[in-house]
């Protein structure tokens, strides 16, 4: 479903990606691990269209997302939906608007469908009592909750978390990650994570990619990474975060 060929990234003469492939089939669970500074956010911000490739080729679904035009991307764009540390959600917008808003100017869903799809996925989140809160109103774990809801709004095919538990006090780490666990089971959607959750990351993926210097230097499903790894690389950094 997700196609990276030969892609390279840089920031000034510091080379982030370097002539990356890699890809991942529909519906599968895919985590990035590796050492902080080692591209894996980038890849995210990458089909995000949030920055572009210096060289090589994403396709998403068959369908180009680089090199495109800009109409091409939109329409890529709709179906990727993506959960930030910083749960990002518009401040002065209340919870139900937050969900609602861009099924209706992006898909041109009508507001009542917008406003019973978003109650529904509240409801799932936990947070049916919380539409007219605002954000600031929110925990952390309830605002990330919401920036869940807002992404599945959009039913994207890839969901794209970048570390979504790091901005959270520990207390509200696992239900989080439970209702990931949950979403991950239950739904067909593609996932591509970034976390340094390992328990999560071995519960939920079908495919470890460990990350270095820009490069996959290691991939495999999570019991023959997290209990046999091949390369000193991961051995070291797995002995530094379990
Ligand atoms: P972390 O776990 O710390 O988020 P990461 O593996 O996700 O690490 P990236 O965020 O992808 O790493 O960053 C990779 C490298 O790119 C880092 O060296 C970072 O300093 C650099 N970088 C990221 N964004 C920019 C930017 N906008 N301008 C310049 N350098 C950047």
């Amino acid at each position: 479903l997700i196609r990276l060929e030969r892609v390279t990234k840089r920031f000034g003469d510091n080379t982030v990606l370097d002539n990356l492939d890699f890809a991942v089939d529909a519906g599968k669970h895919v985590t990035l691990i590796g050492p902080s500074g080692s591209g894996k956010t980038t890849i995210l911000r990458l089909l995000m269209t949030l920055l572009k490739p210096d060289e090589g080729t994403i396709t998403v679904d068959g369908q180009k997302l680089f090199p495109a035009s800009e109409k091409e991307r939109r329409e890529v764009r709709k179906q990727i939906g993506m959960v930030f540390q910083q749960f990002n959600l518009f401040p002065n917008m209340t919870v139900l608007r937050n969900i609602t808003e861009a099924p209706v100017t992006v898909l041109g869903l009508s507001k009542d469908e917008a406003v019973e799809r978003a109650r529904e996925l509240l409801d799932m989140v936990g947070l049916g009592d919380k539409c007219d809160a605002h954000p600031a109103q929110l925990s952390g774990g309830q605002q990330q909750r919401v920036a869940i809801a807002r992404a599945l709004a959009m039913r994207p095919k890839v969901l794209l978390l970048d570390e979504v538990t790091s901005a959270l006090d520990p207390e509200l780490v696992a239900g989080v990650l439970d209702l990931l666990r949950d979403i991950a089971r239950s739904t067909d959607i593609t996932m591509l994570c970034v976390t340094h959750e390992m328990n999560f990351a071995r519960d939920i993926s079908d495919q470890v990619l460990m990350f270095d210097s820009g490069r996959v230097i290691e991939a495999g499903p999570p019991e023959k990474i997290f209990s046999e790894p091949e390369h000193d690389r991961t051995r070291e950094f797995l002995s530094a975060v379990l």
